[in-house]
């Protein structure tokens, strides 16, 4: 029989097992030679009062098979079903792709960016010699922004539907199994590239098409019903079913959808900065010891405060990561941020950001549908500008930002 139990360890001991073993034994008063292995289900850091582990453990004696944590996935052959089109080869895009082979719909998806393999030059130039290619950055190209993302897989929203399933498939398309057990998985960006490839040619196999460097640039409406997509200016494709997910940078579509007669709604959203810190700091703060030792991972933190009626709060805080430039328009800064699976990287960073509301941007545009976008490049526009006009982030210590003093650099 597998038995299951909770157990709190110090770090020292969840990585020794011969201390695992005979907890688990003194608990589940399993002698410790009946104990064939163990396995975790279940890992949280709590360092409220001196750092420990809370763990979820399954163990098997003599003749136990563990139960698979891993999904089981039916993928069909859909190369003569009916096709959904889909715009975007974004995280959304290709789990819409997925969930259609599941149910038996031959996914199309139309891409605006490179793939994988190609984007990564993109990402290069940008980098090193600050050239930015508007179709292929860290927010366009397969994968979307979510290539680059960090990896964080968790959060705090209610509205979360079969997250298991997500993960699972992630585990599926080559993530570890570590993140099926961690209460705050992360895949890491060194390791999206080969699970977006992956998930491709899944598509492929499958009988669906993915087409890189294919924007949509209008759609065809019959009886107020799409009928047909617009790629690239002059390449016309009927559809019966059309998914956009085009993500939260391609503000350009909005600007189509409203040309097309598609009835659009403002709605609020966050805005803020992105704050850096030595990882050795928050460790210090976080776990409460000078150094993090060789147990621990780089720690994190999560802030939330209503200030006057609003809420700020921290977002996709990235331990041990880095800054990035995720920009997809020429002579404007956004940043945001990243890290590999490892996380080591000696710098911790965060987004702290305040939430806006539609009232706060109207008059940035004579349409309020156009307002929060107009009012998000004009800042964007700024901070290039105060940047020296280059892709250079500008950058000032943040207790002077919120004062509106010193200097940004
Ligand atoms: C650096 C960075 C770090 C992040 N870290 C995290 C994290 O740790 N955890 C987390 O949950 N989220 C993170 N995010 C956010 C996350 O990446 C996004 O929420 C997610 O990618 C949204 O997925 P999406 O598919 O909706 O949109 P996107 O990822 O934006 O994908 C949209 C796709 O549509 C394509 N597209 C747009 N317009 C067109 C068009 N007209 N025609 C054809 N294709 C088009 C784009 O090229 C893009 O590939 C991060 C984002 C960035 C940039």
């Amino acid at each position: 029989m597998i038995n299951e139990a909770d157990f709190v360890f110090f770090p020292e001991q969840l990585f020794d097992r011969s201390q695992v073993l005979k907890a688990v034994s003194r608990q589940l008063g399993i002698p410790e030679k009946e104990i064939s292995s163990y396995r975790i289900v279940r890992k949280s850091i709590d360092a409220r009062k001196g750092v420990k582990f809370n763990v979820r453990l399954q163990v098997a004696t003599k003749g136990d098979v563990f139960p698979d944590l891993r999904g089981n996935f039916d993928f069909h052959d859909v190369s003569t079903s009916k096709t959904v089109t889909i715009i975007g080869a974004g995280p959304a895009g290709y789990f819409a792709a997925l969930q259609c082979i599941m149910s038996g719909l031959k996914p199309i998806v139309f891409e605006r960016g490179k793939s994988v393999d190609e984007r990564k030059f993109d990402i290069a130039a940008l980098n090193t010699q600050h050239i930015l290619n508007p179709e292929s950055n860290y927010a366009f190209g397969e994968g979307g922004a979510g290539t680059y993302s960090d990896g964080k897989l968790y959060t705090r929203s209610k509205k979360r539907g079969n997250v298991t399933e997500v993960l699972q498939l992630l585990h599926y398309f080559g993530a570890d199994e570590d993140i099926l057990v961690e209460a705050h998985p992360h895949i890491g960006t060194d390791r999206l590239h080969a699970i977006m490839r992956n998930i491709r040619n899944k598509i492929l196999d499958c009988g669906g098409e993915v087409h890189f460097s294919s924007k949509l640039t209008g759609l065809k409406l019959f009886n107020n019903k799409v009928v047909g997509v617009v790629i690239n200016g002059t390449d016309e494709y009927l559809c019966d079913n059309l998914v956009l997910a085009t993500g939260h940078s391609a503000r350009d579509i909005y600007y189509m959808l409203n040309s097309e007669g598609v009835a659009l709604r403002e709605k609020g959203f966050a805005m803020g900065v992105r704050v850096e810190h030595p990882q050795a700091l928050i460790d210090s703060i976080q776990y409460k010891r000078k150094e993090r030792g060789k147990f621990l991972p780089a720690a994190s933190y999560s802030l939330v405060k209503q200030v006057d009626g609003r809420g700020v709060y921290s977002f996709c805080m990235c331990p041990g990561g880095k800054i990035v430039s995720a920009l997809t328009e020429d002579n404007t800064i956004v940043v945001n941020g990243m890290s590999n699976s490892k996380r080591n990287s000696p710098f911790a960073n965060s987004g702290i950001v305040v939430e806006l509301r539609p009232e706060d941007y109207a008059s940035y545009s004579d349409n309020k549908i156009f307002s929060g976008l107009e009012f998000q490049k004009t800042l964007e526009t700024l901070a290039y500008r105060n940047g020296g006009g280059a892709v250079v982030a500008p950058a000032q210590r943040l207790a002077d930002f919120v004062n509106g003093s010193g200097v940004a650099y």
